[in-house]
């Protein structure tokens, strides 16, 4: 006898295979899609190896999926001719080593999600347990011998060499021991259906072992005997003969007998290599379902030939959702499968389409390949890199497309904005392609609308040469920043940018349709202006010179300089940041990637200016005090606060709230006449209001800390 070894489940994944037992799902019938998919993977796999190692199929040529119910003994069988699994394959990827999405899938379905998404967690195999509660998988490999892995969830499975006698020439037979009320599945009618519906367009194909009664006359001397005849239904292919009836004529009988044979279920031909005419919604949905595993239908597609010196076809379709780690590094994402005139090649081709195009599902069908390509060939292929630009082009084609419908862009955008942005940095080549799909809110768009920045062209104020935008953490934030006020005051519109891709974005694309985008909270800002406020402008600048040198002594190296501002409406003041260094938007950002080397970050962040309003009351106030003593400590005083009150609305981080804070709780001191008690009887006593702020003790006070 075999030695029989028994294996723990790994911890989650014995979580999820109880909260699959024990829980009540409807959609049940998604584990022979499961099921379907791992063995046309196996088959896809042995056909790769294939390509450049022909004598792998010498233990099988035949690349198949046989499905075999049996009523009497209510399992159902699926059997494929793939690669199978060596031993450490068994152990490995059926039960002790975790998959990454086990835990997520799992907190989904806690959450209420539909247990059809399973195939997109790496875990479809577990969905047997749905309607099974024993199965066993008896694999062989080309490098090892048969193995037989059994497990009846209860925290455990067993390993056994396969010894019955019994052999597979090469794959896996997977028996499923149904549970008594799940026994529907082994209905002919049943399977057929479900194999239309999720895996008609696998590209094995899949057979249903069938029972088909034939009448045959036969002579009543080839007929067999009673005993014969038990041990013919015995057999498992074998004729059953139900029913010897007499015929006429003694010497014939009239025999009813049930074969068992097999029957095709995927008829179809590949419907990419259809023309796209005549194929319908519906065809595509579930094209796109059996591909992708999606339990949604696809948002958009493009099928599509491309003629010339390299042919191809290709299927291309955009999901409507992301995929849970579509940001994950290192995740490969199963996007598009590469055939060779109808051959499957392989799976999540790199070279066939950039990354920020990796949410992007479908085939390309080379005429021009070999079959026999290698990965390491295919980056150096001249024609690889033609149907690479083709399919770029045609996404971008598809999502220019979506755009004529509001709705679905919104779904799209929402999903796959991020792709577009990350397209825009890296893509120099469609970089304006792909801004032609961009989408912001803005000063001007109301509610959930936005503009793109066509629109924003077409609504630009007259002599307005740049299109304004504003970076920052939230569109809440960045609406009611000072840095918009004037522009907001002028009627020019200001893009809000406020995720954090759109400052690495728009560093790369700095202009549209020849209109340079320019940062509001950044220096060097040029609004549209008239030649009265240009010299308004050039009065106040010099009757403020003095006081913007006296607050860059008093801030020393905390600010680069100060000076009158262009762009403030109401606020006293705001901090910019040099043109091509980083925003405060950009600051904040790096402060939470915790940018480890911090002399990286100290030579990027960028000086910041001071701006002061002169049409502001403080600003004016201050400047009046300022010229009337130089040497005044209130106005040393209140040039630190407002300084750093403008930290805060411009965006920056506070680097010692608590000196900020003290120095605003002796303000409310101030403001309350509450005095320190050991200074109390130093000061005489004043009248106004503004006195006290100046002349106060705990004024005085106020300026010792400020250095
Ligand atoms: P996924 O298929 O998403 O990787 P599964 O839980 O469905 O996750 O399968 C786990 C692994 O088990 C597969 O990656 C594959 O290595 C192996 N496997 C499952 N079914 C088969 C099969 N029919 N033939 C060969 N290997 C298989």
């Amino acid at each position: 006898m075999a030695q029989v070894e028994t294996y723990k489940f790994q911890a989650e994944i014995n979580q999820l295979m109880s909260l699959i037992i024990n829980t009540f799902y409807s959609n049940k019938e998604v584990f022979l899609r499961e099921l379907i998919s791992n063995a046309s993977d196996a088959l896809d796999k042995i056909r790769y190896m294939s390509l450049t190692e022909p004598s792998v199929l010498d233990t099988e040529k035949e690349l198949c999926i046989h499905l075999i119910p049996d009523k009497v003994n209510k399992t159902l069988t699926i059997r494929d001719t793939g690669c199978g699994m060596a031993k450490h394959d068994l152990i490995n990827c059926l039960g002790t080593v975790a998959r990454s999405g086990t835990k997520q899938f799992m907190e989904m379905l806690q959450a209420g999600a539909d247990v059809s998404l399973i195939g997109q967690f790496g875990v479809g195999f577990y969905s047997a347990y749905l309607v099974a509660d024993r199965v066993v998988v008896t694999t062989k490999h080309n490098d090892d011998e048969q193995y037989i892995w059994e497990s009846s969830a209860g925290g455990s499975f067993t390993i056994t060499l396969d010894e019955s006698g019994e052999k597979l020439s090469r794959g896996t037979k997977i028996v499923l021991h149904m549970k008594d009320d799940q026994l529907e599945y082994l209905e002919e009618r049943k399977l057929k259906d479900l194999v239309k519906k999720h895996s008609e367009f696998i590209g094995y194909p899949i057979s249903l072992q069938v029972e088909k009664t034939e009448e045959k006359e036969v002579d009543e001397d080839d007929s067999m005997s009673d005993d014969e005849k038990k041990d013919e239904d015995k057999k498992e292919d074998g004729p059953k003969i139900e029913e010897v009836k007499e015929v006429d004529d003694k010497k014939k009988k009239k025999v009813k007998e049930v074969k068992k044979e097999l029957e095709l279920l995927n008829k179809n031909k590949p419907l990419w290599t259809r023309d796209p005419k005549t194929v319908t919604k519906e065809e595509y949905s579930s094209f796109y379902k059996a591909l992708t595993n999606d339990w949604e239908e696809h948002l958009a597609v493009k099928h599509f030939s491309v003629e010339g010196n390299f042919e191809f076809k290709s299927l291309l379709f955009t999901p409507k959702r992301a995929p849970f780690d579509l940001f994950e590094p290192k995740k490969k994402l199963n996007n598009i499968k590469l055939y060779v005139r109808k051959v499957f090649i392989m799976d999540n081709c790199e070279e066939l389409i950039p990354e920020y195009l990796n949410f992007v599902k479908g085939i390309v069908d080379s005429e021009d390949l070999p079959l026999n390509i290698s990965r390491e060939h295919l980056q150096q292929n001249k024609i690889m890199k033609v149907i690479r630009k083709n399919l770029v082009k045609k996404c971008i084609e598809m999502f220019t497309e979506l755009a004529e419908n509001k709705e679905d862009f919104k779904t799209f955008y929402e999903a796959f904005g991020k792709n577009l942005k990350l397209g825009i940095h890296e893509d120099s080549q469609n970089r304006q392609k792909l801004a032609e799909l961009l989408r912001f809110h803005s000063s001007q768009t109301k509610g959930e609308d936005w503009t793109s920045l066509k629109e924003y062209i077409e609504r630009m104020k007259e002599g307005q040469e740049f299109i304004y935008y504003i970076t920052g953490e939230s569109r809440k934030a960045v609406a009611s920043s000072p840095f918009i006020e004037k522009c907001t005051k002028k009627g020019v519109e200001v893009l809000y940018m406020t995720d954090p891709i759109d400052e690495y974005m728009v560093q790369q694309l700095k202009e549209f349709e020849g209109k340079k985008l320019v940062c509001v909270t950044k220096e060097g800002l040029k609004l549209p202006e008239t030649e009265e406020e240009k010299k308004k402008k050039e009065e106040l600048k010099a009757s403020f010179e003095a006081l913007c040198k006296l607050m860059k002594d008093i801030l020393g190296d905390r600010v680069e300089k100060v000076v009158v501002s262009d762009r403030l409406g109401d606020s006293p003041c705001c901090l910019v940041t040099g043109e091509y260094g980083w925003s405060a938007n950009m600051e904040r950002i790096m402060k939470a990637q915790a940018l480890k080397d911090n002399s990286m970050a100290s030579y990027m962040v960028s000086k910041k200016t001071m701006e002061i309003n002169p049409e502001n009351s403080i600003v004016n106030e201050l400047r009046k005090k300022a010229e009337a003593n130089k040497a005044d400590k209130t106005v040393r005083d209140l040039v630190w606060l407002l300084f750093e009150t403008a930290l805060l609305t411009s965006g920056f981080s506070m680097e010692e709230p608590h000196t900020y804070a003290s120095r605003i709780h002796r303000m409310i001191k101030l403001g309350l006449s509450i005095d320190e008690e050991d200074l109390a009887s130093e000061k005489t006593e004043t009248t106004s209001q503004e006195n006290k702020v100046e002349e106060s003790p705990a004024a005085e006070s106020l300026m010792e800390d400020v250095d």
